[in-house]
């Protein structure tokens, strides 16, 4: 038997988590059980493989296993972008080659649309709203590449309003920003509420089972899940735990475990509020990937994302808690100088896997075991539509996504150690000093 060996552990703080409806988690699983469907990993891509599967072989019994809580976990603790227009860093115009974007952009529209129509469905109360993106640069090189999308944007036929930063202040409150580019597409929500939600309104023949770390794993004809309270045994395996599916024996030396910080402020006061102005809901990111990516939330606080470390082991340092508070404390007070005596409630991390060369996977990783793994940052529409089309697929099912999705070529392979850190590190030290006053 394969030993798992690293499991997710989370830090408590994630604001989200703690500002959403709480809820008690499903029962660990215990002893042991047969399934024609194991799925691990219950964020964005696991719930949605597991629906989906469900659906589609309304026969069959799907076990949902998930190491912590449904909304604690990465799903529950990102910046809540569901974002709907491709942005390809290694292009000059961030949109590359145009066949490519189309292609992306129909995937993102379709992981927007199933969880809109979930949301609406369930009654899911995770102030979901269709509010458009700021992306906003403070420096030349920013506005530059405000400009190179832009053009991007044309090429793709995409609408778009480029603001002025004097207009600034009355859609984001802050005058800190030069110039920002308005793009209407992006849905916001609460990601904590959100995949609780989804989780609380799974089809009958999906049993989820929290709190329920696999620790070993064995293929072959039928695949053995073990855990610290028994096993389950399966027909077919589908690994939707991102990162952690490298634990599992696939895509090895191909993701990047790297860690993401974000805080939220207390509520702001009625008069709080009337000092910032703006509009009461908004997201901005920004201009340099290595920049901050902020939020007025629907309950009037502030998040501020920026910082990322690179954790190989997959688990979060618990000593970068306090350096990246500090440091979206001064990244807030350069924005928001109208707010001196608002702090963060909370600052926690989450893990993202990334890829050299940005591709996921999407498919077979050997008999009888299936992924949609390695999100590359943006795991609320892809990881969505993914794990969506993985379990159409594994019904036979077949589509221009579908397709598209098994004919990419998966993430490719990194230099072994200690090049790989070395090489890493100095990438997101030297990103993020060059990201000056975007961060
Ligand atoms: C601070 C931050 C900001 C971000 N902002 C955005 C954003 O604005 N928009 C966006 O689209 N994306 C954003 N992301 C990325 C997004 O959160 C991820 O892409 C997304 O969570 C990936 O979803 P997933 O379901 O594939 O993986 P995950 O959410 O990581 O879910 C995998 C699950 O597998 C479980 N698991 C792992 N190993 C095991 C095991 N052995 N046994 C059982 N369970 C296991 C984990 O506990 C986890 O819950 C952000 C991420 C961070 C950290």
């Amino acid at each position: 038997m394969l030993k798992v060996n690293s499991l997710p552990a989370d830090d408590k703080a994630c604001g989200w988590y703690h500002t959403s409806r709480p809820r008690t988690p499903t029962a660990p699983h215990a002893g042991e059980s047969t399934a024609r469907w194991a799925v691990v990993g219950a964020g964005f891509t696991g719930l949605a493989a597991a629906r989906r599967l469900a659906l589609n072989f309304p026969d069959d019994e799907i076990l949902l296993v998930e190491a912590q809580e449904v909304g604690f976990g990465t799903s529950g603790r990102n910046a809540g972008f569901a974002i709907d227009l491709p942005h390809d860093i290694g292009a000059d115009d961030y949109i590359g080659d145009i066949a490519t974007a189309k292609s992306t952009m129909k995937l993102n529209l379709l992981g927007q649309t199933i969880l809109r129509e979930l949301v609406d469905e369930h009654g899911i109360d995770c102030s979901m709203r269709m509010s458009g993106k700021y992306q906003a640069a403070v420096e030349a090189r920013g506005v530059a590449v405000l400009e190179a999308y832009r053009r991007g944007l044309d090429r793709l036929g995409q609408p778009y309003q480029m603001i002025d930063g004097r207009e600034l202040p009355a859609h984001i409150g802050t005058a800190f920003y030069r110039q920002a580019l308005f793009t209407p597409g992006t849905v916001l929500v609460q990601p904590s509420a959100l995949v609780k939600g989804l989780a609380d309104s799974l089809p009958p023949n999906v049993t989820l089972c929290e709190g329920t770390a696999i620790t070993g794993v064995e293929y072959g004809e039928r695949i053995v899940l073990a855990h610290r309270n028994g096993r389950i045994v399966a027909d077919k395996l589908v690994l939707a735990n991102n990162a952690f599916g490298a634990r599992f024996g696939f895509l090895q030396q191909t993701m990047l475990p790297v860690f993401l910080y974000a805080s939220l402020t207390r509520p702001l006061t009625e008069a709080e509020q009337a000092a910032l102005g703006g509009q009461p809901f908004w997201g901005v990111i920004p201009a340099d990937p290595f920049g901050s990516t902020l939020r007025r939330t629907h309950d009037n606080r502030i998040l501020v994302r920026n910082s990322f470390s690179f954790n190989p082991n997959g688990l979060p340092k618990e000593k970068c808690l306090p350096r990246c508070a500090e440091r979206h404390r001064l990244s807030f007070a350069r924005r928001f100088p109208m707010l001196p005596e608002v702090g963060f409630d909370y600052t926690w991390s989450g893990s993202l896997a990334l890829s050299q060369n940005h591709k996921g996977f999407f498919g077979q990783l050997a008999p009888n075991v299936y992924g949609a793994l390695c999100c590359n940052g943006l795991g609320i529409t892809r990881g969505t539509v993914t794990g969506t089309l993985l379990a159409d697929w594994l019904a036979g099912k077949r589509s221009e996504q579908i397709d598209f999705l098994l004919a990419t070529s998966g993430p490719s392979r990194n230099p072994p150690e200690p090049l790989l850190s070395l090489g890493v590190n100095a990438t997101l030290w030297w990103g993020q000093r060059k990201a000056g006053f975007e961060s």
